[in-house]
């Protein structure tokens, strides 16, 4: 059914994450990239990040105006990435894995079938790193499994997934996605991001510099099956998926 609309027609991207900045600082380079290609893409931040450690540098927000910077910041960085949609789930910074999971799972459940996406996008719920990132990507992983739709992945952090063996995964379950052509939009949108990029130097440095921080790839697990048989690591996420 999805075959015809991703050969041909439209196509939608959704990404649900838990704080600004997880798009840009995780897989920022394959947002812009899919922008750039058209991909209508919408993102879904559980929280606005209030309770980051990070305060500006020196020390400009507080606790009463981190909220309202960081939905600031992460909007200027959708600019700078081409992502065209942004929702908040507002729910309170490191929270997410306390809010009531059916409400959440519905919640998300009917966003995608408002959207639609051919890819889902999200925190692998082991992997993620952080609470709000394992629980916004359990909750998302349920929704998708009942809204029965299009690809889903799992974000992961730098080149880990260069090593899937070490995670229980293969190759064949990794998708590479080749960014380089987007890293200037990349490193816009972590400046953006100002509170959270700014005690890293590199950041700052000259583009040439900065941008040499940058990986050429950005690694996705795959959440479902794929419907052309694959041998190795993939590079593209819209590779139609058999349900
Ligand atoms: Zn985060």
């Amino acid at each position: 059914m999805n075959m015809d609309k991703m050969q041909h027609g439209h196509r939608r991207m959704l990404a649900v994450f838990a704080h600004p900045d997880d798009e840009t600082f995780i897989c920022g380079g394959t947002l812009a990239k899919y922008a750039s290609e058209g991909v209508e893409i919408k993102l879904v931040s559980a929280t606005r990040g209030e309770m980051g450690r990070r305060m500006g540098n020196p020390p400009y927000l507080n606790r009463e105006t981190m909220a309202a910077a960081r939905e600031m910041e992460l909007r200027q960085a959708c600019d700078h990435l081409g992502v065209s949609g942004l929702e908040f789930l507002d729910i309170r910074d490191k929270t997410v894995e306390f809010i009531d999971e059916e409400w959440l799972v519905g919640q998300i459940e009917q966003l995608m079938k408002d959207f639609r996406p051919d890819v889902v996008l999200t925190f692998h719920e082991t992997l993620g790193g952080h609470p709000d990132h394992c629980a916004i990507g359990k909750v998302t992983t349920k929704a998708f499994r009942r809204a029965g739709q299009g690809n889903l992945y799992f974000i992961s952090f730098g080149d880990r997934m260069l090593q899937p063996e070490r995670y229980g995964y293969t190759a064949q379950d990794i998708v590479a996605v080749d960014v380089q052509a987007c890293l200037k939009a990349k490193l816009a949108a972590f400046r953006a991001h100002r509170c959270q990029s700014e005690i890293d130097e590199w950041v700052w440095q000259r583009d040439d510099q900065a941008l040499r921080h940058f990986g050429r790839y950005e690694y996705f697990i795959r959440g479902s099956r794929p419907q052309v048989s694959v041998s190795s690591m993939e590079n593209d996420l819209f590779t139609p998926v058999l349900m």
